[in-house]
């Protein structure tokens, strides 16, 4: 059969490290950097008798990722014990939920921006292109961080007991594509909302994929091949797609699948066989001993004053407030601290077209030149609403305000004006410069007569003239619309 006889359902389930200074059941640091097994204690070292507190701060930031999500929140949430041996869990069982989670059903938009780039994206209504339906969220502690080498393994505490959200999809994604749009949509509102970093390359985000074929218009489901631990958007988008061309080939060739876990090798771009897939029963689960259940009710209802704008809502505010064309507020919204900074600049003064112009283009160009982060910018909103101010008083033109901009990359403290006039532009007496351009004119009388008779490309040569006598020096605009009002009159 062709591969458009066959439905694909594909289901994520991804990790997120919730933001917290500590983690999730002991008063340890959380976070990264720090020397091996420094940070742990009896509890997340899972020594016998040591017992556990709760980590209020990960519950409320698990709460507030479900209320953005628009999920329903028990009135009562509970621990669970997953019971399995493994040396990155020294307690040999996980703290997590299994039967009453913090966040029931709700979904996840996908963004019009959030579809990978260079391929079609379907249709949207405010950018947003659909939702997908989630089944739950619940709260975890991660495991500790086992690295392997030829004859051994090394294992650092430090990570575990990190609190963990885990965001499970219902089966209601179809495309690599989708499953891509999915995991960014995710990625932006966990950072909009301040809950995690949600950095990929970091481990702060991971992901699980699951994906399944049935002939089209069967009602059951096919067997689902689950594929752990995928580390960023455009792996889990290359894994999908080789395991449903996989998956259509055998099914083709008359091979049934077989529920089974598989890992994906991102430089061999191919998934191998791992085990069969064990099912929840396996692990054991039973009723946390040790933690009370959590009742929510007071912490959604402060969650609720501090729920943050989301990105479509920021980006119609945009176009709303600011007047902004869309395109620009989609790039604006698509990156939570560009938008941020953008605002500020507005906030500092400059009028918003400009500064989206400013921000988009020339500081981000600036910024991938000198491989710098946003974070790290010397350049503030107000110094760049400072520079697209003497830009907009005629101080100093476009380009040269990049030259200006270059002077207070180097020395932050520098205002733009003092920034202009060292490298000598300032801005014109009026009347001196009109002077200076009524004398150019009159030593060039031939090229005027020639640009009244229609020459007009003679104007830049004249502009050019007066820029080269001029000190300090002018902004060529001014220039030029000082010769041609002088021309006309
Ligand atoms: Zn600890």
């Amino acid at each position: 059969m062709p591969a458009s006889d066959y439905e694909v359902t594909i289901g994520l389930e991804v990790h997120c490290q919730i933001r917290t200074q500590t983690k999730m059941f002991c008063a340890c640091r959380a976070g990264f950097g720090y020397a091996p097994n420094t940070n742990v204690c009896p509890t997340c070292l899972g020594m016998p008798g040591a017992l556990s507190t709760l980590n209020v701060r990960a519950i409320e930031r698990t709460i507030l990722a479900g209320r953005l999500l628009g999920c329903s929140i028990p009135p009562i949430s509970k621990w669970d014990r997953k019971n399995y041996f493994y040396p990155d869990m020294p307690k040999n069982y996980q703290t997590s939920q299994l039967d009453l989670p913090l966040c029931i059903g709700g979904s996840v938009p996908l963004y019009e921006w959030t579809f990978p780039a260079n391929t079609e994206v379907p249709a949207s209504e405010d950018g947003i292109v659909r939702h997908v339906k989630l089944d739950h969220i619940h709260l975890e502690e991660d495991a500790a961080k086992l690295t392997h080498f030829a004859g051994f393994s090394l294992v650092d505490y430090n990570r575990g007991g990190t609190p963990l959200m885990e965001i499970v999809s219902a089966p209601d994604l179809h495309t690599p594509d989708e499953a891509y749009a999915y995991l960014k949509s995710l990625q932006q509102i966990m950072v909009y909302a301040d809950i995690s970093n949600a950095d990929m390359e970091k481990g702060e985000m991971r992901c699980d994929v699951n994906v399944s074929l049935r002939p089209r218009g069967q009602k059951e489901l096919g067997e689902k091949i689950e594929m752990k631990n995928i580390n960023s958007m455009s792996a889990a988008r290359r894994a999908l797609i080789y395991e449903i061309r996989r998956q259509t080939e055998e099914l083709d060739a008359g091979i049934a699948q077989v529920q089974s876990t598989r890992r994906w090798d991102d430089t061999l771009g191919e998934s191998i066989i791992m085990r069969t897939k064990e099912n929840a029963h396996d692990y054991r689960y039973h009723t946390c001993p040790d933690l009370i259940p959590v009742r929510t009710a007071p912490l959604v209802e402060r969650v609720q004053e501090c729920i943050p704008e989301m990105p479509d809502a920021r980006r119609q505010r945009l176009i709303r407030d600011y007047m902004l064309p869309a395109a620009d507020a989609t790039t604006l919204v698509s990156d939570a601290s560009l938008c941020s900074f953008f605002e500020r600049t507005v906030q500092a003064g400059a009028p918003a077209r400009k500064a989206a112009n400013w921000v988009i283009n020339t500081l981000t160009a600036v910024l991938t030149e000198r491989e710098t982060s946003l974070a790290d910018c010397p350049i503030s909103p107000a110094a760049l609403a400072d520079i697209i101010g003497i830009v907009e008083d005629g101080t100093v033109s476009t380009n040269q305000a990049r030259e200006v901009l270059d002077v207070i990359w180097r020395t932050p403290d520098k205002d733009a004006s003092s920034a202009a006039a060292e490298l000598g532009y300032k801005k014109a007496d009026s009347g001196a410069l009109e002077e200076l351009v009524r004398s150019v004119l009159e030593e060039n009388q031939d090229m005027v007569e020639l640009v009244r008779a229609g020459n007009a490309k003679l104007v830049n040569a004249l502009t050019g003239k007066v820029m080269k006598t001029a000190n300090p020096k002018p902004n060529p605009k001014l220039v030029t619309q000082l010769i041609l009002s002088c021309i006309k009159s």
